[in-house]
């Protein structure tokens, strides 16, 4: 190394350190500068000892030295990457000690220019973005952009290479981009620490020639070499040592050139000034998020696919919910004769056997009719205004009911599994009938729209069909007696012709058989030789009001309820609230997930970006603008992720819907025109919040540092 110094040393002539420069043309003071770094809280290095040096337009300067002697340091503190020194340093007449945090910025974007070693290219952005980056910072418009950035690549001879990304290029030409996108605010210095370092000698020759080209035009130019014959080809050598300079020479035989034609001087964009005072758009910032996620496209993929799971969740739910209130809305409509009580017995099973005695629909009627007396009601339950029934669900196992009928004909047959074993309550009217006639205690039994299906292109109207009713354990046969010598599978069948097809909303999509209750009751004393007990009991009153006042006295007892439609209602209700609940629980865990994640995903996103973040702030970006970046991105992933959620929510919707009508016949799904906006401000909102952790992080970092990293 030492020996280096010394060549150089006799290619210069003439000894400048101690020439204060007078002239107009100084554009970089640097006076008394002190430069310590905190190593821990209470130890200090000193890596710049009192340096002073002048600068003017048009050198080509070297800074050489060991490594370790301070020359980045230096190069970091003239381009304001690094504002922490004692000293003055006026560069194209600001004092960057006092400039402020922004000011430093705008200095960096418009006074000077960033040449590193590694190039330090972005890599998911082609050639001409590259260097247009300093003034999408500045919020210039595309085709100046565009016209500005395709003259400097003319100038470092790469304008047909424009549309590559940095990995398609060679070390060279890498740095040639680096070096357009210094000149691209036309600042008046370039700094380049280590410009061919990692160049070999041809190629470095080829860039020198560049600097020298730009430094000829009038701009100052300092550049950090190891290379001697770099350093020989300067207009000035300086020479650091441990912190201090050790010698300054100006070269005698340095040759200043006329600018050629494409010269930097004839792009100087003076009339931009104006522009350049503007900040990166939030636009340009969407734009630059697009390129990065589309860089790192399977990444960003897979997250917004784990957010599209909750949000297709939440949908869904919402979707559910909304069909069950729609779904029992309709339900309770189907059963609307307001005057009509129906008692049934509390029970944990639903529907279950739970029949009256005679004694207990005494004593029930009478403790009624005594509550209605204390109320000063005029009406009182009568044999003449109550009437029964027998409802129970045949597809648990107590009991099973089967449609039994020869569809095609052949002499054998076809059976269809009946769901629902119901009498005809005394609200049914003609206007529940699809087809056909109101069956009656004479005969005939009446079908939901489920059995079309089984008996095909004709009308099931007229038929004579077969019920069976099977009683699969005897006990239950008549749960008010303890005859055990009915035995099991005892077996009812009821004969009788289809006079209507009922429609019920609730029922409608399952195999329903109504049926007289005292038709029922007759072919149930046939078989079983006791009479059958009711497990509903209806009410005919005289008016709502009684009907209420019935309800009301009902809800104070717990061994029965008020109607069966009111433990439909519950049914659905409960169930509604079970799947409601759990799946509410379910998207809010995955959103919370997803929060983590897009966190997670974006704090790693700034770690492997940080040397990008060092580029941005080197030229000119501000906390505000890498902020905007980064925000602007989780935007971005928070509007995807909304987008594969609607998807996956549809996809969700459409099997749920298929499952559903499938296994029970109907699925309680409805969807509101403003969902899939809750579920895209859902999604935005939570990924922009879990953005700015990270993003504060990024604007947070300290250039000089991240430009160290490797
Ligand atoms: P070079 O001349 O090789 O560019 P630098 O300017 O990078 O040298 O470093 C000068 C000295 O300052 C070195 O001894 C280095 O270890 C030290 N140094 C640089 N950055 C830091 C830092 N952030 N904290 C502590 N010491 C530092
Ligand atoms: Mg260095």
């Amino acid at each position: 190394m030492k020996k280096e110094i010394k060549e150089i040393d006799a290619v210069q002539t003439e000894n400048i350190a101690d020439d204060k420069a007078k002239d107009n043309d100084v554009v970089l003071e640097i006076k008394h500068v002190n430069k310590k770094y905190k190593v821990t809280n209470k130890e200090y290095f000193q890596a710049l000892y009192d340096i002073n040096i002048n600068f003017k337009n048009g050198e080509l300067v070297s800074i050489v030295g060991e490594s370790g002697s301070g020359k980045s340091t230096l190069m970091n503190l003239i381009g304001g990457l690094d504002s922490e020194f004692t000293g003055q340093i006026i560069a194209g007449g600001e004092d960057l000690g006092t400039l402020t945090d922004k000011q430093l910025d705008k200095y960096r974007k418009d006074k000077v220019g960033f040449v590193f070693q590694s190039f330090n290219l972005i890599s998911h952005l082609s050639i001409l973005d590259n260097v247009t980056l300093a003034l999408t910072l500045s919020n210039v418009s595309e085709k100046e952009k565009v016209e500005r950035a395709t003259k400097m690549l003319k100038m470092v001879g790469l304008e047909s290479q424009l549309k590559k990304k940095p990995t398609q290029l060679s070390g060279g030409q890498k740095q040639r981009v680096a070096i357009a996108r210094a000149l691209i605010n036309n600042p008046e210095i370039i700094i380049a620490d280590e410009p061919t370092g990692a160049l070999d000698t041809t190629t470095s020759m080829q860039i020198l020639k560049i600097l020298k080209e730009i430094a000829d035009s009038g701009k100052l130019v300092i550049m950090v070499t190891h290379s001697e014959k770099v350093a020989s080809v300067s207009s000035r050598v300086i020479e650091i040592s441990d912190g201090r300079i050790i010698s300054d020479h100006k070269n005698k035989n340095y040759k200043k050139e006329k600018p050629q034609e494409n010269a930097i001087k004839e792009s100087e964009p003076k009339k931009e000034d104006k522009k350049l005072k503007q900040n990166l758009s939030l636009w340009s910032a969407i734009r630059l998020s697009i390129h990065n996620m589309w860089a790192s496209k399977t990444k960003n993929f897979l997250m917004a696919f784990g957010v599209a799971i909750g949000i297709g969740s939440l949908i869904l739910m919402l979707c559910f919910s909304s069909g069950i209130t729609d779904y029992i809305g309709a339900t309770m409509k189907s059963y609307s004769d307001p005057t009509i009580v129906t008692i049934s017995k509390r029970s944990e099973k639903l529907m279950s056997f739970n029949t009256f005695t005679d004694e207990e629909i005494d004593n029930l009627t009478n403790d009624i009719n005594t509550y209605l007396t204390s109320q000063n009601i005029e009406y009182q339950i009568t044999d003449e205004n109550v009437s029964y029934g027998f409802n129970v669900i045949t597809m648990f196992g107590q009991l099973t009911a089967n449609l039994i009928y020869d569809v095609n004909g052949d002499g054998e047959d076809e059976t269809m599994p009946i769901y629902y074993l119901y009498t005809t309550p005394p609200y049914y009217t003609e206007q529940n009938l699809i087809e056909g006639e109101m069956s009656t205690a004479d005969g005939g039994i009446m079908l939901t729209p489920a059995v079309y299906e089984f008996f095909g292109e004709e009308s099931p109207i007229g038929k004579k069909v077969e019920i069976s009713i099977f009683y699969n354990d005897a006990s239950l046969g008549n749960p008010n007696s303890n005859d055990t010598e009915i035995s099991a599978k005892t077996t009812i069948p009821i004969d009788e012709e289809i006079t209507a097809i009922v429609d019920t909303s609730v029922m409608s999509g399952f195999p329903v058989v109504y049926i007289d209750y005292n038709l029922l009751a007759s072919y149930y004393e046939r078989i079983m030789g006791s009479p059958l007990t009711p497990n509903s009991i209806y009410v005919k009153t005289d008016s709502e009001e009684i009907t209420n006042a019935i309800n009301q006295y009902l809800s104070t007892r717990d061994d029965v309820t008020g109607s069966i439609e009111e433990s439909l209602a519950n049914m659905f209700t409960e169930m509604a609230n079970i799947i409601g609940t759990s799946l509410t629980v379910i998207s809010l865990i995955s959103l919370l997930v997803s929060a983590i994640m897009i966190l997670v995903v974006m704090y790693m996103s700034v770690s492997e970006r940080t040397k990008e973040i060092g580029v941005l702030k080197s030229i000119g970006a501000r906390k505000k603008d890498i902020r905007r970046i980064f925000s602007s991105e989780s935007f971005l992933v928070g509007l995807l992720s909304g987008i594969c959620g609607l998807v996956f929510a549809g996809i969700l919707i459409l099997i749920v819907y298929i499952v559903l009508t499938t296994l029970v016949g109907f699925a309680p799904l409805s969807f509101k025109w403003y969902y899939p906006f809750i579920a895209l401000g859902i999604s935005i909102v939570i990924s922009v919040l879990s953005g700015l952790y990270p993003a504060s992080k990024a604007a947070k970092l300290d250039p000089v540092e991240s430009l160290r990293r490797e």
